[in-house]
């Protein structure tokens, strides 16, 4: 059997958060940002490894500062980023050796937990897939350019998505491949596709080109948030608290 292993993303500017600091870097209750999602992978039961992208002026900051002094032993590779989150999962994807499972995380998601990881492999053994999610509490509308309404979906039909969004290697990577020759050659413009998370990576790129796979939602945390902006930042400290 092979492994499973969290690629966790840490190579994003952050410019959101309007600091000086990188966002992953920032301290929380006096620790990086970064070091919580690690820590929660470095102590699981159900990761045997962590693959973190960082850019590349990072590397020995993230190795010195955050891997070596807080012991996170499960790191085995940390590799660059590339400019898109998508172009840093694929660096992540193609440092990976003997995998079996894979874990794509943000490391701007500090409350990742042990329950969710376990709810995630149990789905991910049966199905294939298992992305992290919750299901929304606002109504959602769909607009136009002009910000008219144009759809009302069911809410009860309606999740937003968290990491880690988990699959079995053979399929993210088939998928990513597609993507990224997509990317090459001109395709991705051409046929002007955003892309923002891994499971639509994995509908799009998998589904179209090679055979039918679903996509497994499973229940994460309304605290599983991803610190963007300096108001999460208070969240994030009142949920340490
Ligand atoms: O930018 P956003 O908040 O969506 O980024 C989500 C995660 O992806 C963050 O942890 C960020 O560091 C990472 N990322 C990356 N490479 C990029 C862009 C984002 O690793 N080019």
């Amino acid at each position: 059997m092979g492994k499973t292993t969290a690629i966790v993303l840490a190579a994003g500017s952050g410019k959101r958060m309007n600091s000086d600091t990188k966002k992953q870097y920032l301290l929380i209750k006096g620790k990086p940002l970064l070091y919580y999602s690690l820590m929660a992978f470095e102590r699981s039961a159900i990761i045997d490894e962590i693959v973190l992208v960082t850019s590349v002026d990072d590397i020995k900051y993230v190795k010195e500062e955050i891997v070596e002094k807080y012991h996170i032993n499960k790191v085995s590779v940390i590799t660059e980023g590339g400019k898109e989150r998508y172009n840093s999962v694929y660096n992540g994807i193609c440092a990976l050796k003997d995998c079996e499972y894979v874990f794509i995380h943000d490391g701007a998601r500090p409350f990742i937990n042990e329950e969710i990881l376990i709810r995630a492999m149990d789905k991910l053994t049966k199905c294939g897939s298992a992305v992290v999610g919750m299901p929304v509490k606002d109504t959602i509308k769909i607009v136009d350019d002009e910000a008219v309404v144009k759809d009302t979906p069911n809410r009860r039909s309606v999740w937003q998505v968290q990491t880690p969004q988990c699959f079995k290697f053979d399929i993210v990577k088939k998928a990513y491949d597609n993507l990224i020759a997509c990317e090459n050659s001109g395709e991705l413009i051409k046929r002007e596709i955003q892309v923002t998370d891994d499971a639509m990576v994995v509908e799009t790129f998998l589904n179209n080109i090679e055979e039918k796979f679903n996509v497994h939602l499973v229940e994460g945390s309304y605290e599983n948030i991803k610190i963007t902006t300096p108001e999460d930042l208070i969240i994030a400290e009142a949920f340490l608290k």
